[in-house]
């Protein structure tokens, strides 16, 4: 679904005077996202993933190599349209990418600039808001919701455009923990549905739940593997400034103490599991 091939990504330095060398966001950074997969992207602030994010839907083009959405390269002017409605994207901030006083009307804005016919539109919004969960609050304005509400009807517009694939740039940071589950919540629909989901996060139990991790450090790809892989190599973690779920935290001091964990025990609900199939002495039925 998304290519990157050597791609770098330079900025000018704001605030340095005259021959200061520019940052290097992103370094001859290659990888492909097979489409349908669930990959979170993960690092320390300035690792580079925000850029990434925006190379993936031509919000951003790269000062060195080339990416692929679905093939189209985004660089070529006449394509970013068609890249844009393939590939949505979700930011922080829900506050910075609502436009309308309306929630509908809000949600109804992409597929109003595809010209898609206005029965159409309306089945799109209605699905869109019904699958993110804001469909009563249709008429209110996004003013007088919640950050977890607004962050919906923000997914609610992405939806909308019926993408192939949507990226998720730290979209449950700004959450309270009943948003983020239910941010979470709607990207496992969405990939049971095919789509496929790029989630940038600070939450390592958010990304434990994908197939696939890969760690930006410095703007370059430090490792990828399955979280199973990943969150076995504590070293590579510390060294890209990131912390494990604390369901592994705790599987790594059972371990210590003589327990045999899976490595693909990464969440509270296997720990538990594991706990009590292997010492139900101690749990009671
Ligand atoms: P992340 O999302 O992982 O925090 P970013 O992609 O936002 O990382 O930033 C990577 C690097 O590029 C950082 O050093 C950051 O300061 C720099 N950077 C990002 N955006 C800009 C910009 N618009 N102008 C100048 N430097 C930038
Ligand atoms: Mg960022």
């Amino acid at each position: 679904m998304i290519d990157f091939n050597g791609v770098s990504c330079r900025y000018k330095r704001e605030y340095a005077g005259e021959g200061a060398l520019p940052v290097t966001a992103l370094d001859d950074v290659s990888f492909h996202i097979p489409r349908g997969s669930f990959i979170a992207l993960v690092g320390r602030n300035g690792s580079g993933k925000s850029t990434a994010a925006r190379c993936m839907n031509a919000l951003q083009l790269p000062s060195g190599g080339t990416v692929l959405v679905d093939g189209a390269d985004t660089s070529d002017d006449e394509m970013v349209l068609t890249i844009r409605q393939k590939a949505g994207m979700v930011f922080q901030n829900p506050d910075n990418q609502l436009v309308s006083s309306v929630v509908e009307d809000d949600v109804a804005f992409g597929p109003e600039n595809l010209g898609l016919h206005p029965d159409e539109i309306r089945k799109r919004v209605d699905r869109a808001m019904k699958a993110a969960g804001i469909y009563d609050r249709r008429l209110d304005s996004p003013d007088e919701l919640s950050g977890g509400q607004k962050q919906r009807v923000a997914i609610a517009g992405v939806l909308a455009m019926e993408p192939e694939c949507i990226i998720f740039d730290e979209a449950t940071a700004m959450l309270d923990p009943a948003g983020r589950s239910a941010v979470m919540e709607m990207i496992r629909r969405l990939r049971e549905r095919g789509t496929t989901v790029v989630l940038i996060t600070h939450f390592m139990e958010e990304a434990a739940e994908a197939d696939e991790i890969l760690i930006l450090k410095e703007g370059k790809i430090l490792s990828r593997g399955t979280p199973a892989e990943i969150f076995a190599v504590p070293d590579l973690i510390s060294e890209a400034g990131l912390d494990l779920p604390a369901a592994v935290k705790i599987r790594n001091l059972l371990r210590q103490r003589g327990a045999d964990i899976p490595d693909r025990v990464l969440d509270i609900k296997s720990l538990a599991e594991w706990i009590a199939g292997n010492c139900p002495e101690n749990v009671p039925g």
